[in-house]
């Protein structure tokens, strides 16, 4: 017997039975050991960060891992399958700071760093269970006590030795420039995380005036929506070529105000080398500023007033200018955004604390021309949703220019899926900047730097040996490479200096861009169990730092898979320290996705009260169906994740279920048991469906082996759309028969689909094959070796494919024309159709008609009708002949959709055609196939629809009652339904009726008979 199934599966329970069941029969380990020492596949997980519970989005790339990972691993693969943590930076430190109530640095140095730092770890570690117990949930299959965390000693002397190597190429330098600052974290942030992050912010919008020295009655009018920056302002830019106007007092560019009456025109080159009295002269960090107007060419005269308020401290382009005009450079606040004090009444106030201030005072002083308020995106931290100002600081940069051009090489040599990903590749890589490593806060990674004050020269420590061979003291109390102990660790430089290390600390991009390097034992020279969990990932893990002949073996990736905005931070990070150690790309295929939106296509916010986190997803909607949601979607497109779809998803599921539903009970009732081969002569449906399923195989297999997993899931729904609309209904008769070939045909393809499908959806195909499986077949799906590709019967399958177009298309001719299926009709007219001619019975059963002729359908009818707006001023009067001659029909059709007609040839953009059925006909068609049927009914044909309905309704009533596959009834028909008794053995047959009677009853009436 198999095990019978429930009506519908209850998803959250048979996955929690699967996972126990893996859990103890110790299945991934068995399937581990059957594939160690088989080919391998180099797969390199990136990292997720350790910090919070899994949203749904991070669900998406871990289903994608673990479906291609569970592919090869089927195919016989050997497979590492190390998970990675992130766990330093930025990330983790705002976490902590919101759980300690925490909101300055300030704040942060009070508590502690030490305190701080061991805080991240806690948080790393508990958060690094939630997720490993989430993904495990979610069917993901890893070696999850063998994680790397990106916070080991390990990793990070990996990137140490890599900033060494820059080091010694010359590509690192102190960079002194403007930089875009969250002034909440108190660091600046790197070109790569500023993309898509902006908020629509309200700002102050004044126009102010600079009144020109020794040009009494006249002023510059300068617009700006950062009135904070006013007091570090230095020059006012004007563009040469542009022409200003003087009207009341000001100058504006001409060009913006058209409507002004100006006095006096001059072009903007006369006003270069003005002077002019600075909004705020009076503040000490002003005095002996000679403010002047200078050029710009890049003066916008799309909006505001064409002459340019310039601050070099407080912005990215005025900071460049000042380089160029040798102007002073004011820098008005500190890390934290606060005013220095030499900034008289506006000291130790924030930027949006002093637009007030600023506002009243130029108003005072008669400077305020106008003043209102903008809406407009503006740059916000990507942590904590910070505005971010402008400061001037000194960063550590490495130099991109010569990693360029090898890095768009390796590029070159990458298969990205979908392939376009390859351009936005390209393209952010022939656009970025250098790489802004540092960071000023605490909890990262320390940048090895030591700089000399004695003889300016600036050592980079390259491992921990090395550190310890120049350290100068503080090595005992070094419990890993962390803020503040290695703080406390200075070296000796060559000149004799002892030198303690710069304070700040690394880009969380370079903790998981060296990954491929730190995790494969690159360049050590001997195998160290348990060596990569040192420092804070000391027992958390138990993974090995391997030796160089394991990297040599699993680097680079065979493939990788992230999200899209990865392009510009861990494939670009990866890419950049791969290239540089190496010369090569570390992965050789990439897959990669866009973002997850909610049903309605909103983004998710917690706060929007639409998000949803894969503990909720998981529980309310089960792994198997997200999964399955995931692999449908095209991945160049934001997935709608919510409940509706998967509720339509979970119906969908339901045909398999369903189908395997219906072998099994069928079987049971006949007590069969499946064979290695079949029990007898295969019917032609038998060889089809057979022959289907190894197509099924090759579909699927090509669509894994090209990671397209919409392709994967559109092969498996077809399959099943054959296997249930086709085979399964065309055989209903024999099953319930017990023809052992229909149950040993259906079983094989059960069987393979559950395999194929397996990766996808790994719970409800293990849970089928193990009720399906024959009693020599290894107990999991997992454990079963792929099936082979093989050469397919391709005019068979085309033929049934064919019968089922037609008949679909007589399905789609009935719907239009209003004609229930249960309706038998006259006659069926098939234009177009090859091999399908050989199944007439099957076509006529399927489309309850009587007569199935395949001949050219003339039931249809062509209207055409000009298309007005192009053929109207075309035609001109000639319009209402051509139309009138439409009408009449007197045309011809010609190639590509035009038509001849009263001497004009028109294109297919010209007329509108219409294509219709002749009275009395349906009518469809498509890809060259036509089918048109009769729709006029006679007496038989309604007494006959009436017996289709009377069958459905009491089929339905059977069920309804409860009844087993096998059991009879009594069946009690009302008096005016006695004109159907003529068909009474044929009604009998279909509901399993021993006795069929009349009676004055309103309504059908059944009986089991005992
Ligand atoms: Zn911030
Ligand atoms: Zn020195």
């Amino acid at each position: 017997m198999f095990e019978a199934l429930p009506p519908y599966p209850d998803h959250f329970a048979l996955e929690e039975e699967i996972l126990a069941w893996w859990e103890a029969e110790g299945v991934f380990d068995r399937l581990r050991e059957r594939n160690s020492g088989g080919p391998h596949f180099s797969f390199m997980d990136g990292p997720i960060t350790a910090n919070n519970p899994m949203g749904a989005h991070h669900c998406w790339g871990r289903t994608l891992k673990d479906v291609f990972q569970r592919y090869k691993a089927l195919q016989g693969h050997d497979l590492r399958y190390q998970n990675g943590f992130d766990c330093q930076g930025l990330w983790v430190e705002v976490g902590v700071e919101r759980e300690l109530g925490l909101n300055s640095k300030r704040e942060i140095e009070e508590y502690g760093i030490a305190e701080f730092a061991e805080r991240c770890k806690e948080r790393v570690a508990k958060y690094a269970e939630v997720i490993t117990d989430q993904c495990r949930r979610l069917g993901m299959w890893m070696d999850w006590d063998n994680d790397y965390y990106t916070f080991s000693d390990t990793n990070i002397e990996y990137i140490w030795r890599f900033l060494k190597e820059c080091h010694e190429r010359g590509w690192l330098y102190k960079g002194h420039r403007s930089v875009e600052w969250c002034p909440r974290c108190g660091t600046s942030l790197s070109q790569h995380e500023l993309i898509n992050s902006y908020a629509e912010l309200t700002h102050p919008s004044l126009y102010v005036r600079f009144p020109l020295k020794g040009r009494e009655g006249e002023a510059l009018v300068v617009w700006t929506t950062t009135p904070w920056t006013l007091p570090a302002n230095v020059a006012a830019a004007v563009k040469p070529d542009a022409e200003y106007g003087l009207a009341d007092g000001g100058w504006w560019a001409a060009e913006l105000h058209p409507d002004a009456t100006f006095t006096k025109r001059v072009r903007g080159e006369e006003l270069v080398g003005l002077e002019y009295k600075g909004p705020f002269d009076g503040l000490p960090a002003q005095q002996g500023v000679v403010h002047r107007v200078i050029p710009w060419d890049e003066v916008s005269l799309a909006e505001g007033t064409g002459i340019v308020h310039i601050a070099p401290g407080c912005g990215a382009e005025d900071f460049e200018l000042s380089r160029v005009h040798d102007l002073p450079v004011l820098t008005p606040i500190n890390e934290a955004g606060r005013f220095y004090k030499e900034y008289g009444e506006f000291e130790g106030r924030s930027t949006e604390d002093v637009e007030g201030p600023v506002v009243v005072e130029l108003e005072r002083r008669g400077l305020l021309v106008e003043a209102g308020s903008i809406v407009h995106r503006y740059p916000i931290c990507w942590r904590c949703s910070t505005p971010l100002v402008f400061r001037i600081a000194d960063d550590w940069m490495i130099r991109a220019d010569e990693i360029r051009q090898p890095m768009l090489d390796a590029n070159a040599t990458v298969q990205w899926t979908p392939d376009f990903y390859s351009k936005r590749m390209d393209d952010w890589l022939r656009n970025m900047g250098d790489w802004n490593i540092s960071r000023r806060r605490y909890f990262g990674l320390p940048l090895p730097f030591y700089e000399c004050e004695s003889c300016g020269n600036l050592t980079v420590i390259g491992s921990l040996d090395e550190l310890r061979e120049r350290a100068t003291g503080g090595l005992e109390q070094l419990q890993e490479l962390h803020r503040p102990w290695i703080d406390e660790v200075p070296i000796r430089c060559d000149c004799g200096a002892e030198v303690r290390r710069v304070t700040e600390v690394g880009d969380a991009w370079l903790d998981a861009g060296i990954v491929p390097f730190s995790t494969l034992g690159w360049q050590n020279p001997e195998w160290k169990e348990h060596g990569y969990a040192t420092g804070a990932a000391a027992g958390l893990t138990g993974a090995d730092l391997p030796d160089h002949a394991y990297w040599e073996k699993w680097y680079p990736a065979h493939w990788v898979s992230e999200m899209r905005e990865q392009i510009r931070l861990w494939f670009y990070s990866q890419c950049f320290m791969s290239v540089t150690l190496t010369g090569k790309s570390p992965y050789l295929s990439v897959l990669t996705y866009e973002k997850l939106l909610d049903e309605n296509g909103r983004e998710m916010h917690r706060s929007w009260g639409n998000a949803i986190d894969a503990a909720e997803a998981l529980e309310n909607i089960g792994a198997d169906v997200i999964r399955f949601m995931f692999c449908e979607q095209v991945p160049s497109q934001n997935l709608k994740f919510g409940y509706g779809p998967a509720a339509e998803i979970r119906r969908r599921l339901l045909t398999y279920w369903n189908s395997v539903k219906f072998f099994v009970d069928y079987a049971n009732v006949s007590g069969y048991r499946p064979g290695a081969e079949a029990p007898g002569e295969l019917q032609p449906l038998d060889r089809w469906l057979l022959e289907r399923t190894e197509q099924l195989v090759a579909d699927i297999t090509d669509q894994y082996e090209r990671y397209w997993t919409p392709g994967i899931v559109r092969a498996f729904d077809s399959f099943v759309d054959d296997l249930s609309n086709w085979y399964i209904r065309r055989s209903r008769r024999r099953f319930w028969n017990g023809d052992a070939v229909a149950l040993w045909t259906l079983w094989s393809a059960l069987v393979r689909s559950a395999q194929v499908v397996s990766p996808v959806m790994p719970f409800l195909a293990d849970f089928l094959w193990r009720r399906l499986r024959a009693d020599d077949a290894p107990e999991s799906v997992f454990l079963a070796a792929w099936p082979d590709v093989r050469a397919l019967d391709e005019p068979l399958l085309e033929e049934v494919a064919e019968v089922r177009r037609v008949v679909e298309l007589g399905r789609q001719a009935r719907g239009d024309a209003g004609l229930k299926l249960r309706q038998p009709l006259r006659r069926l007219v098939v234009q177009g159709a090859g091999p399908a001619q050989r199944h007439v019975e099957e076509i006529a059963e399927e489309l309850r008609v009587k007569e199935v002729e395949f001949a050219p359908v003339e039931a249809m009818e062509i209207r055409v009708k000009p298309n007005l707006p192009v053929l109207g001023p075309k035609l001109g009067k000639e319009l209402g002949r051509v139309r009138a001659a439409l009408e009449a029909g007197e045309f011809e059709q010609l190639e590509g959709g035009g038509v001849r007609v009263d001497g004009h040839e028109l294109g297919a953009d010209e007329v509108l055609v219409e294509r219709r059925a002749r009275e009395g006909w349906a009518l469809a068609e498509a890809d060259g196939l036509t089918v048109a049927m009769t729709t006029e009914l006679d007496d038989e044909l309604r007494v006959e629809g009436r017996v289709y309905e009377l069958i459905h309704q009491v089929n339905t009533m059977r069920k309804d009652a409860g009844l087993e596959l096998t059991d009879r009834i009594q069946l009690t028909l009302p008096q005016s339904d006695s004109d159907l008794l003529e068909h009474a053995d044929w009604i009998k047959e279909e509901v399993l009726a021993t006795e069929l009677a009349t009676d004055s009853v309103d309504e059908p009436q059944i009986a089991k008979v005992e």
